[in-house]
């Protein structure tokens, strides 16, 4: 089988902004080898593949040009798919010119993917158009890596000039600029990690912007717009108006089912985290389970109390002889999504609390007769008493069944010292388990210095009984509530 590589343009950070077709190669791929301005969110495309960090900050070089062309031959000898996934376009500032080339002389079949490249990143995120009618028509694009390279002369008219790669050489560049005769007090902007939450913006006059940029102490990667429509961001600036634009925001639930909060928070503008403090896995046995299926239409009650209660018992009952029709018991669910995930299988809930908690549910089954009938919930093996117990006392048979195991995942300590190596804004607890669990692997000092989010009551109590504040609780208990929430204090 031969090989096959792809030059992929990653574009500027925001994991949303790689093209349809780049991201089905990353799909496809055995190899990924990333560098530095290719956000690592979008690895996730490619979860069976090998990944090769290539680095590329200015120092540190984790592999040189022509290792990194080796190794991209390499592979695809050895008959892999491989993504060579670089920040922005690969043909801008990007060496991918080099890397097709040598893939060519190799004889390596490839292709070549464009991406985004950061200052059209920058010219939507920051509000620049980078041509007007009433401004400007021509757009310079040119590398600051080194002044000496450039004829300013014939550069420093032409309209509309964008900068990689000049951050750190910028004095130089604004002193030449205006001694070729640009205008001092000339509109510029210089931004870093443009599209992404951590987007940094500086603007000043031509003239101004060298010391602007020493004083914000921004740093690379960053970009440098310079020309009349540098002007226009402050009107047309977006992405950093967004509601949570660049709060960091933890989010601790099981990795299956963060994905939705990720989205609704990145929206917003917030760096949303996904840090799972608790992992779903299947229960040590299925025994109980299994006896309980098998004996469904002996049930008069069958209490859901979470999306993974719903989604265990299903993936069993479909592994067993049998199948819904034995079911003639009657629903109840705590939750919107655990009544969407019973409406999923074409069944309704007879009883659903306005509160997701189970002391609602106990008063909304109150009106109904529980002596001697029988009722099952399948649901996580630690979860609290209440429920069967307060059944049991009104004379109802109540058989608990383990459907699922919550766990801490496994990578949990390595992943929570990374994200806590900076300021986090927020932490979300959707369960008393994220509560129980982030505390065990983080400890409580760093939880103490961010804002604490809590979904419901139950999970409130849990942070309160271990010491910790709750700053919000969300109402109704859903995660969409509890953004909403945080929206509304931050
Ligand atoms: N191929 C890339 C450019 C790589 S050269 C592209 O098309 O965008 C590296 C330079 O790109 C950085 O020094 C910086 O000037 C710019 N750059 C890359 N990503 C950026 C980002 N998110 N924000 C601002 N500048 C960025």
């Amino acid at each position: 089988m031969s090989g096959f590589v792809s030059l992929v343009g990653a574009g500027p950070g925001d994991p949303e902004l790689i093209t349809v077709k780049g991201r089905r190669a990353l799909e496809r791929a055995d190899v990924v080898v990333h560098d530095h301005l290719a956000n690592e969110a979008l690895l996730q495309h490619a979860p069976r593949a090998l990944h090769i960090y290539a680095g590329k900050k200015k120092a540190d070089h984790a592999l040189k040009q022509e290792e990194i062309c080796a190794l991209l031959i390499e592979h695809a000898r050895a008959g892999r798919r491989v993504v060579r996934l670089k920040g922005g376009d690969p043909y801008l500032f990007g060496r991918g010119g080099e890397e097709a080339e040598a893939l060519s002389q190799a004889g390596i079949p490839f292709d070549v993917i464009p991406g985004v490249t950061a200052p059209l990143g920058i010219a939507a995120y920051c509000g620049v158009p980078l041509t007007h009618r009433e401004h400007t028509s021509v757009v310079t694009f040119l590398t600051g890596h080194d002044p000496d390279l450039i004829d300013w002369s014939k550069t420093a008219g032409a309209e509309t000039l964008v900068i990689y790669m000049g951050l750190t050489t910028i004095g130089e560049i604004s002193r030449r600029l205006i001694e070729a005769g640009r205008a001092a007090g000339t509109p510029a902007i210089a931004v870093r990690w443009a599209t992404r939450p951590e987007q940094q913006t500086v603007r000043a006059t031509l003239g101004e912007l060298p010391a602007a940029v020493a004083e914000a102490h921004l740093k690379p990667p960053a970009t440098i717009i310079v020309g009349d429509v540098a002007a226009l961001g402050g009107e047309l600036n977006w992405y950093e108006r967004l509601p949570l634009f660049g709060k960091r925001i933890v989010v601790t639930r099981a990795e299956d089912q963060a994905a939705e909060s990720i989205d609704a928070l990145r929206a917003l503008g917030a760096d949303a985290i996904e840090l799972p403090s608790i992992s779903i896995q299947p229960p040590e046995s299925w025994m109980a389970l299994d006896t309980a299926i098998e004996r469904l239409d002996q049930y008069d009650w069958l209490i859901f109390t979470s999306v993974n209660g719903v989604r265990f018992f299903t993936e069993r009952l479909d592994r067993s002889p049998r199948d819904l029709r034995r079911l003639r018991a009657r629903i109840a669910v705590i939750g919107d999504r655990t009544r969407a995930a019973v409406e999923a299988l074409h069944l309704k809930a007879d009883v659903m609390p306005g509160e997701f908690v189970a002391e609602s549910l106990l008063e909304s089954l109150a009106p109904h007769e529980m002596a001697g009938q029988r009722v099952l919930i399948p649901r996580a093996a630690v979860a609290r008493d209440i429920l069967p117990e307060s059944l049991r006392k009104r004379g109802a048979v109540v058989d608990v069944v383990e459907a699922y195991r919550t766990a801490i995942p496994a990578d949990a300590t390595e992943r929570t010292a990374a994200v806590f190596s900076r300021h986090v804004d927020w932490i979300t607890f959707t369960s008393s388990s994220t509560v129980k669990n982030l505390l065990a692997i983080a400890g409580r000092d760093k939880i103490e210095r961010a804002k604490l989010a809590s979904i419901g009551p139950v999970t409130s109590q849990t942070m309160r009984m271990h010491g910790l504040r709750v700053d919000v609780e969300a109402h109704p208990h859903t995660m969409a509530d509890l953004i909403a929430a945080i929206q509304h204090l931050s």
